[in-house]
């Protein structure tokens, strides 16, 4: 195991599925770890609580990832309490499925914002303490959607995309104050998100996959140490995808 000893990290979206497993993976690999999250502040505290008995130290903030101020805010009040910030990962995200006739202006704007303006606002928000400390690694999380497409998610497809080619602008902007920049793009992984579905559909999904089964939230967790240790310190603006080879 990759190790993230002696880091900070920031997570957005670690209440629930894939974002609650990289903060539980993170701290258990050795770092602090703080999250943000929407509604569900007792999924929060049971985090926190986790976190803690790992032996980590865990901050939650309740922060729409869709409102720039209070991303500045967050960050602000991180680094005045831990001295800094390592490893930022946007995660953060919600679908909104439909074909595009009957698609709301509604349903793309919140899925745009929540999944893409979101990245910006944390992001940029970071920018200014990792320059100071001449080092970061900033991990957002994509989709295999993004790189393929996928019918009836017009609007997560775009916000997928968009965080691709944000990130590797943002790698080349950044590059040379060794700030790390990358993306992970999951295929289906069982979540709440996607835990909802027939077997029906289950099986036309595995079908799909040529190692024939879902992913695990930990596998995406996986992913994200490696980015943010040291490992992978030669590697900016790569796509990694964890997806059983679904998007080959
Ligand atoms: P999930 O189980 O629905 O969890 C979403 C998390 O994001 C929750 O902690 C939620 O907090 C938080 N969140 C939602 N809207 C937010 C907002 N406006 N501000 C702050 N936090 C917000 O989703 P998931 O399946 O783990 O997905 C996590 C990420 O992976 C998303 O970006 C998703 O697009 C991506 N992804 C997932 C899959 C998959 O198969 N599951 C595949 C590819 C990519 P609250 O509960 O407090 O609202």
């Amino acid at each position: 195991m990759f190790t993230l000893e002696g880091k900070k990290a920031l997570i957005t979206g670690g209440t629930r599925g894939i974002g609650r497993a990289i903060v539980i993976q993170m701290a258990k690999a050795g770092a602090d770890v703080a999250f943000t999250f929407a509604r569900s502040k007792e999924a929060a505290d049971e985090v926190t609580a986790e976190v803690e008995a790992l032996g980590r130290k865990a901050l939650a903030f309740q922060a729409d990832a869709v409102d720039a101020a209070r991303a500045e805010e967050v960050i602000g009040e991180i680094t005045d309490t831990w001295g800094g910030l390592d490893i930022l990962v946007n995660n953060a995200g919600i679908t909104k499925d439909t074909l595009i006739m009957r698609m709301s202006e509604q349903q793309w704007d919140d899925v745009i914002n929540t999944n893409l303006k979101s990245v910006f606002n944390y992001s940029k928000a970071c920018v200014r303490p990792f320059m100071k400390k001449r080092a970061g690694s900033i991990i957002n999380i994509s989709s295999v959607v993004g790189l393929s497409g996928n019918a009836g998610q017009t609007n997560y497809a775009a916000s997928k995309a968009g965080i691709i080619g944000f990130s590797k602008s943002l790698a080349k902007e950044l590059a040379s104050r060794n700030i790390r920049v990358n993306s992970i793009a999951p295929g289906y992984i069982t979540t709440e998100m996607t835990g909802k579905l027939s077997d029906k559909v289950m099986e036309s999904i595995n079908a799909s996959i040529p190692m024939a089964r879902p992913g695990e939230v930990e596998d995406i967790a996986a992913g994200v140490i490696f980015l943010g240790s040291d490992a992978s310190r030669y590697i900016t603006g790569e796509t990694l995808r964890i997806d059983g080879g679904m998007a080959m």
